[in-house]
């Protein structure tokens, strides 16, 4: 097996003519949280998109755990395990934060709702479910309806969502927009145990969060890679400053 789970090589994505994203090439190795980051525009939601295969790329190659996944539907990408984090406006506000994860396990497997009836499976998909709300530290709200869910607990519920596919490796896109402290400490423990066993790719622009989670950091900047390395690398790196203060 090799140490690098995903790859891509000299990925662009044109937008009439604009590049959004420009030969970039991304080396992601197994196990690792892997941060990507940079300016508003730099082109981490499109490369996120490109690599879910949300976003057909206008060229380059996309390479997952060794297979060429270029010209591979969305559908299949997370069937091989690799699947990004549903937002929250895939959360089913009228559904209990129970009935949202289990509807995420019957989709995952490609169950018909015929399983519906079947009082067995439906508790087996409530055990699991309620496992996964475990793990996301969610077991005290099953039973609330979703949209009544706290901000920062809904984040959690959709990485509930997202482990439902049984993800080999997670995308995560700002986990941590628009959350209170208390809710960002707890999201960057939970992704800690997430993603043992797993490789995460997370779009940030809490630095601090970024800092005590990323393995490795890849900073983008008009749609091209600017520099990559560790934290305190990539921080000292005077065209990063300048990219971050805008000059
Ligand atoms: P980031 O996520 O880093 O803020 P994006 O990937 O969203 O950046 O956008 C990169 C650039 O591509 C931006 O200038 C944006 O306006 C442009 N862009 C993104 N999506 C489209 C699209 N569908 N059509 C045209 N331009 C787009």
């Amino acid at each position: 097996m090799s140490d690098t789970i995903l790859e891509t090589r000299g990925l662009t994505k044109e937008f009439l003519g604009f590049l959004a994203v420009q030969n970039v090439n991304l080396s992601i190795r197994r196990g690792s949280i892997h941060g990507l980051i940079g300016p508003n525009g730099a082109g981490k939601t499109t490369c996120f998109n490109l690599l879910t295969k949300f976003l057909q790329p206008t060229r380059g190659t996309i390479i997952y755990d060794g297979r060429d996944i270029t010209n591979t539907k969305p559908a299949e990408v997370a069937r091989l395990g690799l699947v990004r984090s549903f937002q929250i406006s895939a959360v089913f506000p009228h559904l209990s934060v129970l009935e949202n994860v289990r509807l995420a396990l019957q989709r995952a497997r490609g169950a018909s709702f015929d399983f519906w009836r079947s009082d067995s499976t439906l508790k087996q998909y409530d055990a699991r479910a309620r496992e996964l709300l475990e793990d996301v530290g969610l077991t005290e709200y099953a039973a609330l309806q979703a949209g009544q869910l706290p901000y920062g607990r809904k984040r959690a519920l959709e990485i509930a969502t997202t482990l439902a596919l049984e993800p080999v490796m997670m995308l995560l896109d700002e986990p941590t927009a628009g959350m209170t402290s208390d809710d960002v400490d707890r999201i960057v423990t939970l992704i800690k145990r997430v993603s043992v066993g797993r490789t995460v790719l997370l779009v940030e622009h809490n630095l601090k969060v970024v800092e005590g989670l990323c393995d490795r950091i890849t900073v983008l900047a008009r749609g091209e890679v600017l520099a990559e390395g560790d934290y305190a690398s990539v921080s000292r790196n005077p065209d990063v400053q300048a990219a971050y203060l805008g000059t």
